[in-house]
């Protein structure tokens, strides 16, 4: 290198170690101002809250944050405040009240938005204090319990308006016994359709309303497969189809054993439900060391590929004119669902049209210890 390089090399070290000291300074200088504005006593309090803290200067930076801020995304240790925050802030300094809001936070560079909810109480000219939380998941399940009313209010309308047609007809034709009759039959069916359609809405409300299995029972779920096939015999008997226990083995699991057999006996209906007359149904057990697989298979229609991910949601129905003749709800595999999540498991599907499905519990396995 030639001295003239030697010399440029030599004056950008030092630049770069003047500018380097200058910010230690001006942080070091930073936290001192932050740490005579927020005294110790009160930064051990906001690190302790669960909610996201932070302590907001009229410079829109953060005097003193928590994690719980940092992992919101909203405030970073060294100051660096969200702006939707210090709008809010500076919005409560104006006005000299407690401003709330939610604020829209990115996570990452192609993370998700999520929703924050912000409060900002104004404590001096010189301070405030903002209190973050994530209410995204709140307001998806407010939104979930919104659209569900609306479904099951929509479900209901369609029995209630067949029985109300239904006897409108009855009254027309009471002069004919033998029509009376045949309308007699199908408000029965409808009746029988509002009955389960009220069961099922109850259910998965209990399902889903975050109450978790109370009953923790030791379940042998041979006994499980058994009582469901008990309880869907007549269906089957109807339509000449044959229900096989392929079960080997008598694992046991932790749980609600009444829970599990309406699971299981929601699949077994189905089975039935969605297959020929003369077809075959089989329930086997099979078990691993540390969980225990239910499998309903079935000779049936099957289930288009694109459909698969939708059939375990509430009220989802592939061919509704179909379901409709089945009584089917769309509810069934959504309470399959619900009651294998309340036991920490999962269920699947494997299907292919025209061939037939298998639905497949798995549940942890209880194991007596010796
Ligand atoms: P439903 O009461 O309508 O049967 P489910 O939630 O039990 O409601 O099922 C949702 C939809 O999934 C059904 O409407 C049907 O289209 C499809 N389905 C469920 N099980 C089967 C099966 N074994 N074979 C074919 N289709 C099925």
């Amino acid at each position: 290198m030639t001295s003239v390089g030697w010399l440029v090399a030599a004056l950008a070290f030092g630049a770069g170690m003047l500018v380097g000291t200058l910010l230690l300074r001006r942080r070091a200088k930073q936290d001192v101002v932050a740490r005579a504005l927020v005294p110790h006593r009160t930064r051990q309090v906001i690190a302790a809250l669960q909610s996201g803290a932070v302590i907001v200067r009229p410079d829109r930076r953060a005097a003193f944050s928590n994690h719980s801020a940092a992992a919101l995304g909203i405030a970073r240790p060294d100051g660096a405040l969200h702006a939707g925050v210090a709008d809010l802030a500076e919005r409560a300094w104006r006005t000299g009240e407690v401003v709330e809001e939610e604020v829209e936070v990115r996570r990452g560079v192609l993370g998700a938005v999520i929703q924050v909810h912000v409060r900002v109480t104004p404590i001096d000219d010189e301070l405030a204090l903002a209190v973050a939380n994530d209410n995204t998941e709140q307001r998806a399940a407010e939104a979930t319990r919104r659209e569900f009313a609306v479904n099951v209010s929509h479900e209901l309308k369609t029995p209630i308006g067949a029985l109300s047609l239904l006897a409108e007809n009855v009254e027309d034709a009471s002069d004919e016994p033998e029509l009376v009759r045949q309308f007699a039959v199908k408000m029965r069916r409808e009746a029988r359709r509002l009955t389960k359609l009220i069961q099922e809405i109850i259910e998965i409300s209990r399902l889903q309303g975050g109450e978790s299995v109370l009953d923790h029972e030791e379940v042998d779920v041979v006994g499980v497969v058994h009582e469901a096939f008990e309880g869907a015999r007549l269906a089957a008997e109807n339509k000449r189809i044959e229900l096989v226990a392929d079960v080997r083995i008598r694992p046991l699991v932790l749980g609600d054993r009444d829970l599990l057999v309406m699971a299981v006996r929601n699949l077994v209906d189905n089975a039935i439900a969605y297959s020929d007359a003369g077809a075959r149904v089989t329930a086997s057990v099979t078990a691993k060391d540390e969980s225990v697989s239910v499998a309903v298979l079935d000779q049936g229609i099957g289930i288009d590929t694109k459909d698969q991910e939708r059939i375990f949601e509430r009220f989802y129905r592939t061919d509704p004119a179909r379901a409709r003749e089945t009584g089917g709800t769309g509810l069934g595999l959504s309470i399959v669902k619900h009651v294998a999540l309340q036991h920490s498991g999962a269920v699947t599907v494997w299907s292919q049209p025209s061939v037939g499905s298998t639905f497949t519990i798995t549940l942890p396995r209880y194991q007596e210890s010796p």
